[in-house]
Order: C-alpha cells, then sequence, then structure tokens
C-alpha cells in the first residue's frame, strides 16, 4: 500500500485524531457469569484451599491437554520451579533455554542452584534452534527448557531427540501454548514436562496459577510434595484419614493452588476451544492484511504446527521503514493500539549481564528480531471492531513510514 501524502490522515503521535477513542489492550482475560458463579459456590463450601476442586481442575485439565498427570501451582512462575525441581536440577548443572522469553523461564533454572545457557533462535518462529541447542550441550547439560513463543511449539521433534541423544530431561514452558498442537499431539502431552500459566493475559486465567503435566506418576508425585512445603500427605488426606502424622521428607514451598481459583480455572476450561477459535480468526484476519504489507512481517507459522496465538508478534521490516521501533511504537499508542513488546532477551537483563557476564551480541538472532517486534492486540474478547481498529491503525502508521 503506498499512500499519496494528500490522503495520509495526520498520526495521533503528531496531533491528528486517534483511530479509536480508548486503549485497547495487548491481552485481557474475560469472566463469564458462569465463572462468577462457580467462584460463590466456592466461597460458601467448606474448602477455600486444598479442597476437592483442585484434584476436579486438575484432572479436566489433563483430559483437555491428553496428559496422564497434571499438578497445580500458584503461579506459572511456581510451576517453573517445580518443573525445575523435578527435572532435578542441582548446583552445577546447566539447563539450555531460549533468550526470547519472559524471564521467568531462565529464573526457575537459577532458583535450582543451577545455571540457564542460552541457545539463539531460529529467525522464521523466533524459537529454541535445535542447532544452537546441539552446540551447548555438555557434560554439565542436564536439561532443555523450550519455550513455545506466542502459541506456536518449538521443534520439539529435534529438541525430544537431542534429550534422547544426550539423555536430558525436556520441560517445556508452555505458558503461551495451551491448545496448541504439534504433528497431530497436543502441547501438554509431549515434553518430560510441561510448564502452563494462568496469567489474566493467558488463555485460560485463575487470577494468578500455573500447571506441569507430566505422563510420569513418581514425577508428579514430587511435584505435588514440593508445592506443599514437601509434606508426604494434604490436610485433607489427614482429616480424611483421621490423625496428626505427617512427614516432611524434602525441602518444597508453599505454592498450592487455592480452590477459589480452581473453581475459576474449571469454569473458564468450559470456554477454551471458543476463545482458541476466536483467537485462530483474529489472527487469520491480520495475517490477510499483513502478508500483503510493505513494511512489516506477521509471524510465520510452520506447516507442522496448529499454533494457540497467545501473542501476535510481528517484525518491522526496518530497511523499508523511516522510523525505528520505538516511533512506531509510540505511534501506535498514540492511535490507542496497546501495543507491547515480547521479549527483551533475557540475557540483556542487568542481573544476566552482572551475573553472567553478558555484553551483548552473544545472540545475534534474538537481538536482530527484538529490535524489530512489536505485539499486536490478541484476546478471545476482542470485537471485529476492535481487530479492524488495529488493522487500520497499522496501515495509517506505516503508511507514514514507508520509503
Ligand atoms: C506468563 C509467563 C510466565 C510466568 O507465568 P506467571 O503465571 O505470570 O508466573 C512464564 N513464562 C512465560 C513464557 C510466560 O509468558
Amino acid at each position: 500500500m503506498k499512500l499519496t501524502s494528500a490522503t495520509i490522515e495526520a498520526l495521533a503521535l503528531h496531533g491528528g485524531s486517534p483511530v479509536r477513542a480508548t486503549l485497547l489492550p495487548y491481552g485481557r482475560q474475560a469472566i463469564t457469569d458462569a465463572d462468577i458463579q462457580a467462584v460463590v459456590e466456592v466461597l460458601r463450601s467448606d474448602w477455600l484451599t486444598t479442597g476437592p476442586k483442585v484434584s476436579e481442575f486438575e484432572e479436566a485439565f489433563a483430559e483437555r491437554v491428553g496428559s496422564k498427570h497434571a499438578v497445580s501451582f500458584s503461579s506459572g512462575t511456581a510451576a517453573l520451579h517445580a518443573a525445575a525441581f523435578g527435572a532435578g536440577l542441582q548446583s552445577g548443572d546447566e539447563a539450555i533455554t531460549t533468550p526470547m522469553t519472559f524471564c521467568a523461564t531462565a529464573n526457575s533454572v537459577i532458583y535450582q542452584g543451577a545455571k540457564p545457557v542460552f541457545a539463539d533462535i531460529c529467525p522464521d518462529t523466533l524459537n529454541i534452534d535445535p542447532e544452537q541447542i546441539a552446540d551447548n550441550i555438555n557434560s554439565r547439560t542436564r536439561a532443555i527448557l523450550a519455550v513455545d513463543y506466542a502459541g506456536h511449539p518449538a521443534d520439539l521433534q529435534a529438541i525430544l531427540q537431542l534429550a534422547e541423544q544426550h539423555g536430558l530431561i525436556v520441560i517445556e514452558d508452555a505458558s503461551h501454548a495451551l491448545g496448541a498442537e504439534y504433528r497431530g499431539h497436543r502441547v501438554g502431552s509431549i515434553s518430560d514436562l510441561t510448564v502452563f500459566s494462568f496469567h489474566p493475559v493467558k488463555h485460560l486465567t485463575t487470577g494468578e496459577g500455573g500447571m506441569v503435566t507430566t505422563e510420569r506418576g513418581e514425577l508428579a508425585e514430587r511435584l505435588r510434595r514440593f508445592r506443599n512445603h514437601g509434606i508426604g500427605s494434604d490436610a485433607r488426606q489427614r482429616q480424611a484419614a483421621g490423625h496428626w502424622h505427617y512427614e516432611m521428607v524434602l525441602l518444597g514451598f508453599n505454592y498450592r493452588l487455592s480452590d477459589i481459583s480452581c473453581a475459576l480455572g474449571l469454569s473458564q476450561l468450559h470456554c477454551l476451544k471458543a476463545n482458541l477459535a476466536r483467537r485462530r480468526e483474529i489472527a487469520r484476519q491480520y495475517s490477510a492484511v499483513l502478508d500483503a504489507t510493505p513494511g512489516v512481517i506477521p509471524p510465520v507459522v510452520r506447516t507442522e504446527v496448529n499454533p494457540a496465538w497467545h501473542l501476535y508478534p510481528v517484525r518491522l521490516d526496518l530497511e523499508k521503514l523511516t522510523a525505528d521501533r520505538a516511533e512506531i511504537f509510540h505511534a501506535l499508542r498514540a492511535e490507542n493500539i496497546g501495543v507491547n513488546v515480547h521479549y527483551i532477551p533475557v540475557h540483556r537483563h542487568p542481573f544476566y549481564r552482572d551475573r553472567f557476564g553478558y555484553k551483548g551480541g552473544e545472540y545475534p538472532v534474538a537481538e536482530k528480531a527484538y529490535e524489530q517486534l512489536i505485539s499486536l492486540p490478541m484476546f478471545h474478547g476482542m470485537s471485529d471492531q476492535d481487530v479492524e481498529d488495529v488493522i487500520r491503525a497499522l496501515l495509517k502508521v506505516l503508511g507514514h513510514f514507508v520509503e
């Protein structure tokens, strides 16, 4: 699209009128009356935490993602910590992970006293590159911690193959990917340990919350202890058994998810199918326009994948633009489009620079992508008008800056 100067509307950034009157966020929860009813029922019941809703939610979740076991946690971050524990990570170990993620992914390795080692990403999907993983495997490597960036599953076949060759555990941070599929398999049933987050911007929310799924029963038991101070039984089991004795067998935490939260999660599961369908429709509408728009590169979907579209991150084709990402970001915000950036590569954060000595330039694919990335609003509650507003604002802003 090449607009002549006469047809260019003034950008809101330059004092023109914005495409929308109110800010459209990049992500937002949707809460139904049934969700509210489910929470109210728990508030009137005997169990606010560690009651029947916990296992009901876990069982329904496991069934939804096709896993044998699901263990709930008080946040996705707590679930990641538990997965790092479950993988047996400890001081002296290394886990290979991606720099293109939220910092909690890599932090979970450090919680266990182990070292996160970054491997650069694939230039198309921005997921961790299996060849880069292979280059970083050594005698200290114990786990691979992949992220399904934006809801597009990582290259799991190659990653699992590497893990098998080298005797490594695969943790998949699927915080973005509830409902995604990889080669016909549901995310949550593929890796040794799969982690989900129920933060309000994710596909399903419990306010705060998370889950680990696994096929291995003994691992699920260890995770249950880890979230409950390392104690072998919970309060409800002891009440049912009528005795007071318990044993703390390992150093755990209080990472339990309450019955209030689990009731909300259980109710939210009913909307997941419709939610995914809506996100896929929004992605289709975005891509249909952006495929033909100079100055912007829409997200790539590999043929073996059905993504869950937590995010819709576009990359700016900066060589065709007279502005950088910051200017385009601010121009879109001024149009009341709540764009965001996912992510500042983890090794660029001051804590990682100070602790591990990163200077920049270590992961050129991730660092280049970061300079180009903008996440467009993507959530299931978006109306057709919202989608149209995003497209109109993006074309307006790009039209201004395309050479
Ligand atoms: C949201 C998110 C987390 C953290 O989950 P919380 O539930 O907020 O603790 C971890 N990793 C990724 C990739 C995420 O998007």
